[in-house]
């Protein structure tokens, strides 16, 4: 059956990888999905043609998160896309999973440039996409954060990303009290090493110790992580909320 028929929702930074695999997901549930992407507009024209081939909806929206004005610009074409298409604004479901990443240096090689991109994208961007959202998210809708199985471990080459995941995990708290009254429920989700398609996993000596991070001994792959998404965006997940939700293949049971 379709849990979502009816319902919209936006993802950030689906145009590949974990994005992706969920907006796919979230539309094989029956949801008008907005893709948004940053640069690669053919990869998230290409992720909407695959979702109406398989009888889905979805359209794509494009901006650079992390510059000034960005969030505004995004939410007015999102705005505009969803009254043509339903006639209204309503959104259901807000999933934020767009974020940069840090190169892996060594913690004392992060510039403040590096620094500064790094909260601007996966901290600031979030919190002010949730304050623009609270506008048109009806009661019961849904907030999803793809924070980071980092958080809850020391790895000191992430530092940064590990610390801007730390932010976006109290976003997810903090709002969770705050929309509770609205039945809005706040999760975050916490990946661990994933196989997004990107060339740094498809070299056997960054693959080959990544995959032994999990207790089943194998990278994750982007739907393993969508599967948690969808169910979070669900009604069957109505009374779960302010979680953080390992979906990392046990990668923390050593
Ligand atoms: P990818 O690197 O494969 O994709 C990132 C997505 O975010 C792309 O769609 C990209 O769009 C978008 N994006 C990045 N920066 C910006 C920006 N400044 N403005 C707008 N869009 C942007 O991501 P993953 O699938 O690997 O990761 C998804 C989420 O999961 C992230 O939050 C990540 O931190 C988290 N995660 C991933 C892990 C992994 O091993 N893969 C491990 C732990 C957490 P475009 O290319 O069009 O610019």
């Amino acid at each position: 059956p379709s849990t979502l028929n009816g319902k919209t929702a936006l993802v950030t930074g689906s145009s590949r990888g974990i994005g992706r695999a969920t907006a796919l997901g979230l539309a094989r549930e029956g949801a008008l999905v907005a893709l948004h992407y940053g640069r690669d507009r053919h990869a998230a024209q290409e992720t909407v043609g695959l979702i109406e081939k398989d009888g889905g909806q979805a359209f794509a929206v494009g901006v650079e998160l992390g510059t000034p004005g960005a969030v505004d610009q995004l939410f007015d074409q999102l705005k505009a896309e969803l009254r043509e298409r339903t006639g209204e604004t309503a959104l259901d479901i807000l999933v934020n999973n767009a974020a940069a990443t840090t190169p892996g240096d060594a913690p004392g090689e992060v510039s403040a440039e590096q620094f500064d991109k790094i909260f601007a994208v996966n901290a600031k961007a979030p919190f002010l996409l949730v304050q623009r959202a609270l506008g048109l998210i009806p009661n019961g809708g849904r907030i999803v954060n793809i924070s980071s199985a980092v958080t809850p471990m020391a790895m000191p080459p992430q530092v940064v990303q590990a610390m801007s995941k730390g932010a976006l995990d109290q976003l997810t708290l903090h709002f969770a009290r705050h929309l509770a009254s609205r039945w809005i429920t706040v999760n975050s989700v916490l990946p661990g090493a994933t196989d997004n398609g990107g060339a740094a996993f498809q070299v056997p000596e960054v693959r080959g110790p990544m995959s032994q991070l999990s207790a089943f001994k194998r990278l994750g792959k982007p739907e393993d992580v969508a599967e948690v998404v969808v169910f979070l965006a669900s009604d069957r997940a109505r009374w779960i909320t302010g979680a953080s939700l390992d979906a990392a293949g046990g990668s923390r049971l050593g």
